[in-house]
């Protein structure tokens, strides 16, 4: 192996580069280690929270080195951002996202090798490909990073199987130096990371994921709805909530427009150009709550979000702390609080009872895919094919819950890498009344909508399915707006219109099997529902606890011991004098019904309040007849 030449750094030029290209005065504390790491040609693994400024540590390591800087990400949405920030910087970057032909692609990289520095974003289902693989050893690739690199760990709580392929650029690139970031790992992840990746002797750096400014509680009641929508009643700037699934996703945001909070939700069901409108109207502050699914939020950079609730318990201790972490990245105290009925975690544990492998279900999936696509046993398609999965549920009497998990489980195990084809949307459309220009008369829009439809009609039958990019091709218009006015053509009676759902592109990973032949690897049938156990006991012992909970958080991530917060719900409940100040003092002679007390106190406090009043009772302190209390 080529030693990656290690020179002396020199410190006053990476200074430099900072001023001069970002603007900022000086590192953070936690940046300088990794950078000075990585810069001087040291693999480097680094664990920074959210918000740290990973970006930073890598890109300007990078442009240190030289030559290419490699950039995998599985934030395809957000590599466009990436690269447009650097470009403003005065930095030649390029992204090799989304659908770009070969030609394209073709001349992306031979771009890319010309430039005398240069940062190259990449999704890793892209190293697939066979003009990059062709190409990357021409290409003088000097540092390769890996972001978000927890999703190449079977324990992270992300893992992404394209991501195991990551670790053949070790052979095609062997002088490059390595970076790999992430915001969320335990040891045993960061330990595996190390081993996918084949790190060299790497400077692993750890931060804490201490945020001290944020405000962790678990709220566990009988009606976990009334108090959640009281505490988005009571809340004050911008915030997210999360919830379990679409459905959830699209009544809590009525529920809170209800309310009078500028609201959507956010979930994968969304086409993709809109869940970026949702997305930037929220980051805009045209939105103040999202109700979101996990699909939102990761490399979301707002600084000023003031807290993020739960509707539910999450999958694990993992998905928690990366998504309450979305809260105060400005440093200002913000609201982290989980909301429970007494039975979520009996739930939560049957739903993850239903995720383990069923390998029925699974090879019938994979007939599937190959009946549509048309791939005979022993083939490995160039292209990838085409997956109808309405047309497929329809004819097959499986949920759709469990396609979705035999498609991940097909994903997760490389016999397939499947991709919902957002550019793909479809409606299906027939024409009921003619429509003549003048029926539309003082509707621009709509006649361009008009005139569209009519070049399709014009060669198709009048009930046709239409992909969404002709009618935006055709009439100049964007898919949402596009939208709007088939709707408004639908709603006057000229058409009958109804959207398709998403079709998927299947990449072929390894040659058609005969579907009886697939099976799952040990490491999926046991040792991962194991490790999903392990982390659903995890979570619960988080939500069950008396102890400090950024405590419990700490030692679950590094092992760390760390002071007790003082802040969050089992701290304040360590807390007597506090409380007996506050609220045992100011109950008055002639006593304070329940009911007035609770609701004078903010949410985040109420189950500690709960709690002293329980504890004061016992103590025969206080008195409660007739949900009044009395004190002794
Ligand atoms: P991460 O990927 O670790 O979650 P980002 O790379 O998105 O975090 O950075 C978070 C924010 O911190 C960005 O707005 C970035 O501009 C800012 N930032 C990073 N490094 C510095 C620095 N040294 N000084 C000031 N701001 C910084
Ligand atoms: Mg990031």
């Amino acid at each position: 192996m080529i030693d990656s030449p290690q020179v002396p750094l020199d410190e006053k030029r990476l200074l430099e580069l900072l001023n001069n290209h970002w603007h900022f005065e000086s590192f953070r504390e936690q940046q300088k280690p990794p950078v000075f790491s990585l810069a001087s040609g040291k693999d480097t693994l680094a664990v920074l929270p959210t918000g740290g400024g990973k970006s930073l540590c890598y890109q300007i390591s990078g442009l240190y080195r030289g030559g290419i800087c490699l950039v995998i990400s599985p934030l395809v949405a957000l590599m466009q951002d990436q690269v447009e920030g650097l470009k403003e910087k005065g930095l030649n970057a390029i992204s090799l996202a989304g659908n770009l032909n070969y030609r394209t692609i073709e001349r992306l990289l031979d771009n890319a090798e010309r430039l005398p520095c240069c940062f190259l974003y990449c999704s890793p289902e892209r190293l697939h490909h066979p003009l990059l693989k062709s190409r990357l050893q021409r290409l003088p690739i000097r540092t390769i990073v890996v972001d978000e690199a927890h999703c190449i760990s079977q324990w992270g709580h992300d893992f992404r199987p394209e991501y195991r392929m990551v670790s053949s650029l070790r052979d095609q690139c062997p002088g490059a130096a390595w970076g790999a970031f992430t915001a969320t790992a335990t040891q045993n992840v960061l330990k595996d990371i190390e081993v996918q990746l084949k790190l060299d002797a790497a400077g692993v750096f750890e931060f804490p994921m201490q945020r001290a400014n944020l405000i962790y509680s678990v709220f566990t009641s009988g009606d976990a709805e009334k108090e959640l929508l009281l505490a988005l009643k009571r809340s004050r700037g911008s915030g997210l909530l999360y919830v379990a699934s679409r459905s959830e996703a699209e009544f809590w945001s009525d529920r809170m427009r209800q309310i009078g909070i500028q609201s959507s939700a956010y979930h994968a069901g969304i086409p993709a150009p809109e869940r970026l409108k949702i997305q930037t109207s929220w980051m805009t502050g045209d939105y103040r709550v999202l109700a979101c699914t996990s699909a939102f939020g990761m490399g979301i950079d707002k600084p000023d979000v003031r807290f993020v609730f739960h509707a539910s318990p999450p999958q694990d201790l993992e998905s928690y702390v990366q998504e309450a972490g979305r809260a105060g990245r400005d440093g200002e105290p913000s609201l982290c609080m989980l909301f429970m009925n007494r039975n979520s975690l009996d739930l939560s544990r049957k739903k993850l009872e239903q995720k383990a492998p069923d390998l029925r279900a699974i090879q019938k999936v994979y007939q599937g895919l190959a009946n549509q696509g048309s791939v005979p046993v022993g083939a490995r398609p160039e292209e990838p094919t085409i997956f109808d999965a309405d047309l497929w549920l329809k004819g097959s009497e499986m949920r759709h819950f469990d396609w979705n998990l035999s498609m991940n489980y097909l994903n997760r195990s490389g016999y397939i890498s499947s991709d919902r084809l957002d550019d793909g949307e479809r409606f299906e459309i027939a024409l009921r009344e003619s429509l003549t220009e003048s029926s539309l008369e003082g509707n621009p829009t709509a006649i361009r909508m008009r005139s569209a439809l009519s070049d399709w009609f014009r060669t198709h039958e009048s009930n046709a399915i239409v992909p969404i990019q002709s009618l935006k091709q055709s009439s100049g218009m964007t898919a949402h707006q596009c939208r709007i006015e088939l709707d408004r053509l639908k709603k006057w009676g000229f058409i009958e219109s109804r959207r398709l759902p998403p079709l998927y592109q299947i990449e072929w990973i390894r040659p058609r099997e005969e579907a009886k032949n697939v099976i799952l690897p040990q490491s999926l049938m046991v040792d991962w529902v194991q490790s999903l156990e392990a982390k659903w006991e995890a979570f619960s012992a988080y939500a069950a606890s008396t102890n400090c909970r950024q405590q419990i958080i700490q030692r679950y991530f590094s092992g760390d011991e760390v002071q007790a917060c003082e802040n969050c719900d089992n701290c304040m409940k360590a807390n007597e004098s506090w409380a007996r100040e506050k609220w045992l003092i100011a109950i008055p002679e002639q006593g304070l019904e329940i009911v007035q007390l609770a609701n004078r106190v903010p949410v985040r406090y109420k189950s500690v309040l709960f709690h002293f009043l329980d504890l004061w009772a016992e103590s025969n302190e206080i008195e409660v007849v007739n949900r009044t209390i009395y004190r002794n």
